[in-house]
Formats: C-alpha cells, structure tokens, sequence
C-alpha cells in the first residue's frame, strides 16, 4: 500500500452511496485502507445482488433496498455521482454531523506527498474529448499519464497505484464530482463552457455554476477559461488561488496577452512566452486538431493551454493533437453516399452541444429529437436555421423541436417521423437522403437524450451508422 495523505478511515464505519463503478472502486480501496465498509443502494435487482455477493466475498457490507437511512456509527459518507445532494441520506447525515463526500475527494486525499499533479478539465459540453487531446499531448512530451476522472479508470483506482506511477493526470471532472470534492487543488483547471444542463439534479444554474467554479479554488499555475464564454471568466475572477497563479483565456479569434488563440489558420499561443505582449508562438495547425470543427478548435486550444502550463514544449501539442482520434459517436464521419456526407454526434445529448457541431457545417439536412429534458429549441433553430436544407425528426419530444422550426424556420421542410421503434433511424435516414442534395451534410445531432428509443446513445449511434451503411449498399 502506497502513502494514503491525509485521509485516515481505519477502523472507522464509512458508508459508500451507490453500488456503481465509482462505489465500488471507493468501497475496496476504503475497506484497504482498514474501514469498516457498508455500501448501501436504494435496488434490489439480480446485478445489485451479484455485486452484493462479491463485495460481501471481501468483508464489505452491503445493504440493498434501502437508500435512505444511515447506517449506525456512520462518520464518513462517501457518494456516487448519480446521487441528488437532497437525498435523503445525505439529509440524514447532515443531522447526525457527519461529512459527505465523492469519489474525487477520496482519490485527493489519498494522494501521498509526491503524486502527480492534476491538470483538470469541466465544462458543460467537450470534457472527455479535451481531456484526452490534454492525456495525447502529455503523453506526446514523453511523460507518463493517463486521462482519468469521470472517464476510465476510477480515479481511486489511479492514484492507489501510488505516487510514482505517473507524473501528472489529466483529469476530467464532472459538476457532480467538483460538489462533493472541497479538499481537491488542482496544478492548473479549465472551463470549457457553462449552459443549463443537469439543473435538476443542482437545484438552479447559479449552484450549478457555483460547483463547476471549485475546480478553480487554489489553482497553482493557472485558471485556463473561455473567452467567448463570460461565465467561464466569472469563475475565474471568483475563485480564491495561489498566489501568482495566472487566468489564461482561450478563443478562436487572435489572441491577446495571457491568451491562446488562432491567427491565419495556426493555433498560437501569446500566454507561455517571453515578452507576451510582442511575442506569439506557434502550436499546430487548425487542421491538426481532428476533427477540425470550430468547437474542437476552441477543445484542443484549452488542452494546449493546460499543456503549456505545466510546461510542455510546441512541438508536442502539434504531435498530441496529431494523434488524437475521438471517441465513436462524436461527430464521427460514417460515409459518403451519393455526394451526401453522414455524420453521427450522437453524443450531443444537449441544445449546446448539437449547436456546436450545426455550426460545423454548411448545409445541413438534420436529424434531431428523443428526449428533451425540460430544454427548448428556439436559440438552437435560430442561431442554425440558415444552416438547414431540412430536418427529421424523431423520438418522444419530436413536437418541441417541431414548433420551434416553424416559428424560426418556417421555409425549412421538416419531416416528422411518428415512430419512436428503433427501426425508426433507419426510416430517418432515408428521409433525409431524400431531402439532402450533393454536397450536403446529414447530420444526426439530436440535442435529446436517447433513452426513449435506444439503450443510450451508443446504441442511436451505432443504430445510425447501420442504416447509412444499409444505403450505401443498396445505392452502390
Ligand atoms: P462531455 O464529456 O462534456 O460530455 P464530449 O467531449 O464527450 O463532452 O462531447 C460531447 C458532445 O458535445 C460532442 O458530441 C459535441 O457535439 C459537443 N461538444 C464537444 N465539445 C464542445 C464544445 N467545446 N462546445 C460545445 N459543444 C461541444
């Protein structure tokens, strides 16, 4: 066992929230470091037993079926992120003045004296995908990292492989995760961008802004933020951080001093060089960033600003950019049929996110709709209703974009696909095959979740990706 900082559980009676991933993660590394573990889940199912089963194999507790009360002795409750902060247990834990913390605080704390900083990313849209151009940068400066946070490995999991292991981490940080982790400190932290998302689970925006902002407090080096994104730079100016740490903006426009940015199809950086207000340096080119759409220019220039403050050399944010390739379902290109490119973001799960790939294209037949989660579409269909050569809609919420194109794009023909079976992608793409013309983009960014028709949006993606394929054989 590796040093565990400054948390110290032994032989005390920790309560982990949650019979998840990051639960169990939390309870094995609780229960090594000599707690007396019991994890509690408000289910009762055939996988909750199974997981029961093992974990109990080891001397950990389980309680299944009962999500609200504390257990007795309880002096630690340790949360998952799926867990509203007015869960009962966590009222109920509030009552008996016992601390509650996340996965995240857990990993920080146990972090020994020597452990690899944090360079830590959050935003409402572009995290993973920043956090692993940042991880392709790293590893492109030869140091030894991994992208890790609400990605990959529990966060537990990698610090416990010791202080050693890694020189530094790339971290990405959900707004769930940043609430519950008051003790986290990161070498330097970004914001990609703040618009309403998960406002059910905060209670309003501002405690919504308000947890996002943590990632900030008591930065080293720098508090890297979004200068076409105000609220980004409001956190900044907020938050309390070491003396001498600097804000360094990000934009696609030129930068200034303290700024990254893009001149002349370069991405340069006019914040870690000498004499910055004279000074420029060169990174990459727009094309190296993959692909090179206006938001993952604005993605790759806040994971070059985090590279650089740790100190990393040009010459690698070129090669890591370079050998960065996104996840599936991230504006990933399927194919060309018939002069017509399909294009599957079936990840852009929100108004903001399928904003940012509409403004990727030029002409666009698109392919939107599922479930809305209490969004409207007025500013999404007005900010891209000259983008659209038509759209189709599917899925439960189809009627709430439906009224939005009518009252902003009413010349835009719409196709509104009744069926919400999962034979309806393919239905959908045929529509819009017929109302793309050569040189068109379909684009199936539907700005709703996906659990109406599909199991998530994997499953929409590869669904759209099969019925494209399925069209292309029978054109070919
Ligand atoms: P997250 O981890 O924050 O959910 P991802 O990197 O997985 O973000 O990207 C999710 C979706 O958000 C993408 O499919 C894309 O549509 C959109 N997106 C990515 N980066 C940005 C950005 N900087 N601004 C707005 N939307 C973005």
């Amino acid at each position: 066992m590796t040093s565990h900082g400054a948390l110290d559980v032994e032989g005390k009676h920790v309560t982990v929230a949650g019979l998840g991933v990051s639960g169990i993660s939390a309870a094995r590394a609780l229960a090594g470091l000599g707690a007396s573990v019991t994890v509690v889940d408000g289910g009762s199912g055939e996988l909750h037993k199974e997981r029961a089963a093992a974990l109990e194999a080891d001397g950990i507790s389980v309680r299944l079926g009962d999500a609200e009360t504390l257990p007795d002795a309880t002096s630690l409750v340790v949360t998952s992120p799926g867990w509203k902060p007015s869960s009962p247990l966590f009222a109920a834990a509030a009552e008996a003045g016992v601390d509650v913390v996340g996965d995240v605080e857990i990993a920080w704390l146990l972090r020994g004296p020597n452990a690899a900083p944090w360079l830590a990313i959050t935003g409402t849209n572009g995290k993973t995908t920043t956090t692993q151009m940042l991880a392709s940068i790293l590893r492109a400066a030869g140091l030894r990292t991994a992208a890790v946070g609400n990605i990959g490995t529990p966060i537990v999991d990698v610090v416990l492989e010791g202080d050693d292991a890694y020189d530094v981490l790339a971290v990405e940080l959900s707004s769930y995760q940043l609430h519950w982790a008051p003790s986290l400190r990161a070498h330097s932290a970004a914001v990609l961008n703040l618009a309403p998302d998960h406002l059910d689970w905060h209670g309003s925006m501002e405690a919504y802004a308000a947890d996002k902002g943590r990632i900030y407090e008591g930065n080293q080096i720098a508090c890297v933020y979004n200068v076409a994104d105000k609220a980004t730079e409001d956190l900044v100016v907020e938050a309390d951080v070491d003396e001498g740490c600097r804000a360094i903006g990000f934009t696609l426009g030129t930068p200034g001093p303290s700024e990254l940015g893009v001149v002349e199809g370069l991405l340069v950086d006019r914040a870690f060089v000498e004499n910055r207000q004279k000074n420029a340096q060169e990174l990459a080119e727009v094309a190296d960033v993959n692909p090179p759409a206006p938001h993952n220019i604005a993605n790759a220039l806040a994971a070059a600003a985090l590279a650089r403050a740790y100190g990393v050399q040009p010459a690698a944010v070129r090669e890591g950019l370079r050998a960065f390739r996104p996840d599936a379902h991230r504006i990933s290109h399927v194919e060309d049929v018939a002069g017509v490119s399909y294009v599957d973001d079936s990840k852009a799960t929100n108004t903001h996110a399928a904003e940012a790939s509409l403004a990727a294209y030029e002409s666009i037949v698109w392919i939107a709709g599922g479930l809305a989660k209490g969004a409207t579409f007025d500013e999404l269909v007005q900010k891209s209703a000259k983008r659209l050569r038509g759209a189709v809609l599917i899925g439960a919420d189809r009627a709430l974009i439906a009224e939005a194109l009518r009252r902003h794009a009413p010349n835009v023909p719409v196709v509104d696909l009744e069926r919400t079976d999962t034979g309806a992608m393919s239905a959908a793409v045929r529509e819009a095959a017929r109302l793309a013309q050569p040189g068109d983009t379909v684009l199936m960014a539907p700005a709703c979740a996906s659990m109406d028709m599909f199991v998530n949006y994997n499953k929409r993606g590869e669904a759209f990706a099969e019925a494209v394929r399925a069209l292309a054989a029978e054109t070919a």
